[in-house]
């Protein structure tokens, strides 16, 4: 859409404040508004925020990076094609935003610039990539200082549905007039626990769709009297909320599915054993942009479907990676890989850039996964013994180990760049020093409602 157009759209609307949001390192959506009156002026040259939003931990603790304190502004540019009226809202609009310097360059803190960065590395090779998260969320009330799931019900159970459904048909109604096409819904193990995926996109525009929908579950939840959230783990003794990330890989044009080859055993071809490498390899550190949060390392743990190994196979629900089936009719462009350790506390532009980043580094290098990492069975069943022979390790067991891990790993933080690695680990750092002081009923106060 063209800025006047969306003027227009917004008058006509009855629009009173344009939202100009971004996802943080931290995760955590934030933004400011510009009323209407003021809304062309500020398509054009964007809405100042001071450098150090993007140094916040995740209880707004602000960290010391240079050039990132109260001196210095980033400018929130909007991308027109993501401007959207709220179904939940009707006085308000919201668009989302790259964060650019003030002599107008991408700002090297920017996590929708590192997407894109990583997207035109892979369009210089003639491939496109094609994403689709699959969020979990729970519904409950907050009861004095704890949060109450909104029912008792089991897995895919048709009662749950009934329960969750005036909220669940809203937030359904809520992303379709946003644009979002809906794929599949069912409620999931955890008491009050609801999944609802949407259709898979370019990877730029299905980043941004987690934006919009996380905003929109939140939103209509909160306005019918309930508490939606997408911490990885909100209640210690049940399901965690994943944000599985299906991806998949496609020629310039977008018409061959670049990971298929019907002749191999899995239907994979050499390109999707090759990114499937380089996740593996990448994986350890991989996690801390794809789990970044206290709260992601009590939900990554054998034995919850979260995966706790870095290993890989087909249809396999406790491995890192999952080879999934395919629809009978279209296995072409039904193949895709999809990378469980991720969840919604992570800022899915960093999270897929990750990803693609890990697994050009594998076609790059032409790498091939060991044999003993292709796995069909759970790997927790393994002895020690077992997994060492197979070369499979654990993924990070808590946040300071990831962060560990993605210190040691220059291909991601160099794909990162230096500003976006260091602020990043940075206020993981903070995080890990805040909540490894405090116990799990403070961890999930303070995930609770930021995710
Ligand atoms: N809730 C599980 C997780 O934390 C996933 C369950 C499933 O959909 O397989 O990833
Ligand atoms: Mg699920």
């Amino acid at each position: 859409m063209e800025a006047h157009e969306i003027v227009q759209q917004a008058r006509d609307s009855g629009v009173n404040l344009v939202m100009f949001a971004y996802c943080d390192n931290s995760g955590i959506i934030r933004g400011k508004a510009t009323h209407v009156s003021g809304l062309e002026r500020r398509l054009a040259s964007g809405i100042g925020v001071t450098t150090a939003m993007q140094v916040m931990g995740d209880m707004d603790q602000l960290q010391p990076i240079d050039g990132m304190g109260p001196v210095g502004e980033f400018r929130m540019m909007p991308d027109l094609d993501t401007f959207t009226l709220l179904p939940y809202a009707p006085k308000r609009a919201l668009i989302l935003v790259d964060m650019i310097t003030m002599d107008q360059k991408p700002w090297a803190a920017c996590p929708r610039n590192f997407l894109k960065r990583m997207l035109a590395q892979a369009e210089s090779m003639a491939i496109t990539f094609q994403a689709a998260f699959e969020p979990e969320w729970y519904l409950a009330r907050q009861d004095g200082d704890s949060f109450v799931p909104m029912d008792e019900s089991l897995d895919n159970s048709t009662l749950g549905a009934a329960i969750a459904r005036e909220i669940v048909d809203d937030v359904v109604d809520a992303l379709e007039a946003q644009g979002l096409a809906i794929e599949q819904y069912h409620t999931e193990v955890g008491h009050g626990q609801q999944e609802l995926s949407i259709t898979h996109a370019d990877a730029l525009r299905a980043a941004d769709n987690h934006i919009i929908y996380r905003e929109t579950v939140r939103n209509v939840a909160w306005q019918r009297g309930w508490l939606a959230s997408f911490a990885p783990k909100p209640f210690p003794d049940q399901a965690g909320n994943g944000n599985h990330t299906h991806i998949s890989a496609w020629d310039a044009a977008s018409e061959r599915n670049l990971f298929y080859d019907p002749n191999d055993s899995m239907q994979l071809s050499e390109l999707a054993y090759h990114f499937i490498s380089g996740i593996m390899e990448h994986l350890p550190g991989l996690t801390l942009l794809t789990g970044p949060s206290m709260n992601s390392y009590r939900r990554i743990s054998p034995g919850s479907w979260s995966t706790a190994y870095i290993c890989y196979g087909p249809d396999n629900r406790e491995a890192a990676l999952r080879v999934p089936s395919r629809f009978w009719g279209s296995e072409m462009a039904s193949t895709n890989l999809e990378y469980r350790p991720a969840d919604s506390s992570s800022n899915p532009y960093i999270a897929l850039a990750g990803i693609i980043a890990a697994g050009l580094d594998g076609i790059r290098r032409s790498l091939t996964p060991a044999d003993g990492l292709r796995i069909a069975e759970d790997p927790a069943r393994l002895t020690p013994d077992e997994l060492a022979a197979r070369g499979i390790r654990r993924l990070p067991s808590t946040l300071l180990e990831a962060i560990h891990a993605l210190e040691a790993d220059t291909v991601l933080t160099d794909a990162m760049g230096p500003l976006l690695a260091d602020s990043y680990l940075t206020i993981r750092k903070a995080d890990w020093e805040l909540f490894s002081q405090h116990d799990v009923d403070f961890e999930i106060r303070h995930h609770f409602y930021k995710y």
